[in-house]
């Protein structure tokens, strides 16, 4: 069996976002997709270690944002590099605004966004699957969803390859995360994409 296979399947990226107990915050994830017209939903899969999943599964209410090819990588460093568990990320953050659900969506870098109010959560074991009807949604901008592929080839920076690099590191091999260390915990999880430590090459 051969594992790459996986890197085969196509993602866009989105900016996933809820609200409960007074607390906003937000996550990048990468799977969220329509899955029946009539009536409309959709699914968004969310790792269970994004505090946002436990503000989803506690309020059943999202906006998924679609992040387009004008997001920056600071907005990927903003919502994926860290946790909202210790940082509140709307906070001071000028690029959002609420919808009428009354939860941030992002209006820089992305082309849409979609309220969902959940139906079903089925537990996936690292993540959970939210199946949602759609309560609103709206365009944006016009320019063209960012995949994965085109975060790869150009959104995230490049990887330093030449010269002896002063500092042992580890880079995930599915986002380009880069953990300074000698040796990487093997419970690592990547703070972006939440691939485990099997998915990082020394550097
Ligand atoms: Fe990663």
């Amino acid at each position: 069996m051969n594992e790459a296979t996986m890197f085969k399947l196509s993602y866009g990226l989105f900016v996933l976002s809820s609200q409960f107990d007074g607390k906003d915050s937000g996550c990048i994830i990468n799977t969220a997709g329509q899955v029946s017209s009539v009536p409309n939903r959709i699914s968004i899969s969310v790792n269970k270690a994004n505090f946002t999943h436990d503000l989803v599964k506690e309020s059943g209410k999202f906006n998924v944002s679609i992040l387009s090819e004008a997001a920056e990588f600071g907005l990927f460093q903003h919502f994926g590099f860290q946790s909202g568990r210790t940082v509140d990320k709307f906070a001071g953050y000028s690029g959002c605004a609420r919808s009428a659900n009354g939860i941030y969506y992002v209006t820089e870098g992305t082309n849409g966004y979609i309220s969902g109010t959940v139906e079903q959560a089925i537990d996936l074991g690292s993540h959970t699957l939210f199946i949602a009807a759609v309560d609103d949604m709206d365009v944006l901008s016009e320019v063209p969803s960012a995949t994965y592929a085109y975060y790869h080839a150009s959104i995230k920076p490049r990887p330093e390859t030449s010269g002896p690099s002063e500092k042992p590191a580890w880079r995930c091999k599915i986002c380009g995360y880069v953990y300074e260390g000698e040796e990487l915990p093997a419970d690592f999880i990547c703070p972006l994409c939440k691939h485990p430590a099997s998915d990082f090459e020394k550097i």
